[in-house]
């Protein structure tokens, strides 16, 4: 099979593409820096030379044929940006797929970068039924329900990071209290328990008003459970995986947060549930945006005979 694809991660810091021919083998990545403070018509311009990048890697007579953006914030079906993606100035409204797609002259699709990590665990492990959740300063979420990406109203689904875990607990920039982020984010897990803010069981949470104070990594896991609990009675994911920056630095998260869950969740749907660590690592994204570009592509006619 001779269709290239281009799967590109957009982070606030950093853009990774990755070149996969037909079978998702990944033939050639790179990676540059995001201007992230200057601007969409900067950012596209770092994206099609990627792409420039990537063509001048594929074999023969070959081509890319799709490619894939996945990106912070929320993207609609449209490839859209709307919502906050706080790591990119100006970048709401952006039309991203729309205008890769003009600029390339190569159809192109956008979505959520965490969606689309998702949809690579999902497809590496060939399990229709996959949760992703990815733990960094902020926390974000993906699911794959009966084989595809639940996207739901403008690609709104799965934000995990925004699940209530403590009734009146501290301030999130949401405008919630007790969003699973002000517990479980990258920014609030102390290294040990010295500082330990208490949080109580959901029923007896008055929380803290402070915002400064942190998290163990024990309560982080346990604050993550509870989350994950609501997630499961929901969406009844087979497994669950946990990738991102947090999971990286503290394996044990994975154990601590399947422990936590015994007294977090219903515990028929638990024990029909895996939680896992992530297996595709910082190119979860990449590889997940270039599987959503083949698969947004028409069949190819039979051959004939
Ligand atoms: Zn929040």
């Amino acid at each position: 099979m001779s269709d290239y694809v281009a799967g590109l991660d957009l982070g606030g810091s950093l853009l990774k593409a990755g070149l996969y021919d037909g079978r998702n083998n990944l033939v050639h990545e790179t990676q540059v820096s995001t201007p992230s403070e200057a601007g969409p018509a900067a950012i596209l311009k770092t994206i099609l030379e990627c792409v420039r990048e990537l063509q001048r890697c594929v074999p023969g007579r070959a081509a890319i044929v799709g490619i894939g953006i996945g990106s912070p914030g929320l993207i609609d079906a449209e490839g859209r940006v709307h919502g906050p993606a706080v790591n990119i100035s100006g970048w709401q409204g952006t039309s991203l797929s729309q205008m890769v797609t003009s600029e390339s002259g190569i159809p192109s699709v956008a979505g959520n970068d965490v969606n689309y990590a998702a949809l690579a665990e999902a497809r590496y492990r060939g399990c229709d039924e996959l949760a992703f959740i990815a733990l960094g300063t902020g926390i974000g979420g993906g699911i794959v329900s009966g084989g595809r990406l639940l996207t739901g109203n403008r690609g709104m689904a799965a934000e995990m990071g925004h699940v209530v875990v403590v009734p009146d607990g501290r301030p999130c920039g949401c405008g919630q209290r007790g969003c699973v982020e002000q517990y479980a984010g990258a920014r609030v897990i102390l290294e040990d328990r010295k500082g330990e803010e208490q949080i109580g069981n959901a029923d007896t949470a008055h929380g803290s008003t402070g915002s400064s104070q942190g998290t163990s990594l024990q309560t982080a896991a346990r604050m993550l459970a509870r989350a994950i609990g609501y997630l499961l009675s929901i969406a009844a994911p087979e497994v669950v995986v946990i990738g991102g920056g947090v999971a990286e630095r503290h394996p044990e998260m994975i154990q601590l947060v399947d422990s936590a869950l015994e007294n977090e969740s219903f515990p028929y749907i638990r024990n029909l549930t895996r939680i896992e660590a992530a297996r595709l690592g910082y190119r979860a994204g990449m590889a997940g945006a270039a599987i959503a570009a083949r698969e947004a592509r028409p069949p190819r006619p039979a051959a004939a005979g």
